[in-house]
């Protein structure tokens, strides 16, 4: 009965005796392998499977019959060590699996059980829920380096905050931001350290708005943007000009070759009107022109709108 029920075992069940001969080969195995019990046994190990020698696997063989010790081989380490196939799938892709070898004793004799667990179906699923959650990610809003909200969630806010605008008539102002020479902080420092200031500068900037209606987003590579509900273009002007001198006395060391040695911004700031500056578009375009007039100004200042 015994022989029966390893038979029918939806894993793979090997003996190896103290030589490495396979003495036992399980019918799942013979399915998997194309291999009949009949041919294997008495098979060295590596005469069966000639390319896992010098592998982790022979290895781990030796350690089990040599020293009595178990090892578990996951997946992610050694994916498909043997050559199994889905059935009807010969040739094409080898099954993942898991391998457990584990050392017993029987009389005065050393065998090792080699278990082999199928993890195809496992290790398909974390694939597509990692790619779920990168899709998910990619359409959240927040900004995947800097923690902040990102474009699309400030392009959703903005247009929300318009439309109360044109509905109660209440101010709303709109802050569009650009850190200085950072062409030049990037290649004097490097990229990667050119995203943790961007990360320190969006942390800085958003940390200064504090209703919770104020919305701080990373709207480009080193740009950001804030929406401000119920702020006049003076309140706006105010508020950028807090963010300014915040992100300048953090003294941030700046490249050689930028204008201003610490890290520093520009803002351009412009606020709803019901004649000219009524849409999303209006308003973005009149912050960037603000904010092109703060650049050509010599940087690190703040300049609203008066169109
Ligand atoms: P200006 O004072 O006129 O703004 O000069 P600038 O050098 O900052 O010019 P600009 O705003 O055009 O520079 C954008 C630079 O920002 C180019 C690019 O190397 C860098 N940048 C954009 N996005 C990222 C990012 O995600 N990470 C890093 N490290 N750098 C970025
Ligand atoms: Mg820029
Ligand atoms: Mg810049």
């Amino acid at each position: 009965m015994y022989g029966r029920v390893l038979g029918l075992a939806n894993l793979g069940l090997m003996v190896l005796d103290s030589d490495q001969r396979i003495v036992f080969w399980n019918q799942w195995l013979a399915s998997r392998s194309g291999m009949a019990a009949s041919r294997v046994q008495g098979l060295l190990f590596l005469e069966a499977f000639p390319e896992l020698s010098g592998q982790r696997m022979e290895q781990a063989v030796h350690t089990a019959l040599a020293n009595n010790l178990p090892t578990v081989l996951p997946q992610n380490q050694n994916r498909s060590p043997f050559p199994l196939f889905a059935a009807g799938t010969w040739g094409g892709e080898r099954v993942e699996q898991a391998v457990t070898l584990t050392p017993f004793n029987e009389g005065k004799e050393r065998f090792c059980l080699v278990e082999v667990a199928d993890v195809s179906n496992t290790v398909g699923r974390e694939r597509l829920l990692r790619g779920q959650a990168e899709a998910l990610r990619a359409q959240s809003y927040v900004d995947g380096l800097t923690g902040i909200a990102n474009r699309r969630h400030f392009d959703v806010a903005l247009d929300r905050e318009l439309r109360r605008a044109h509905r109660q008539g209440a101010p709303l102002s709109l802050l569009l931001m650009d850190i200085d020479s950072f062409k030049a902080y990037n290649d004097h420092f490097g990229h990667q350290q050119g995203d943790a200031c961007l990360t320190l500068v969006a942390e800085a900037f958003a940390s200064r708005l504090q209703r919770p209606a104020d919305l701080a987003a990373r709207y480009g590579g080193e740009e950001f943007a804030a929406v401000l509900p119920d702020t006049s273009a003076e309140q706006a002007a105010q508020h950028a000009e807090v963010i300014r001198a915040y992100v300048e006395s953090l003294k941030m060391a700046h490249a050689p070759k930028a204008v201003h040695s610490h890290v520093t911004l520009s803002i351009g700031v412009a606020s709803f009107d019901k004649e000219r500056l009524n849409d999303a578009k209006a308003l973005l375009e009149a912050a960037d022109r603000a904010l092109y007039t703060a650049k050509r100004e010599g940087r690190n200042c703040v300049i609203v709108a008066r169109d």
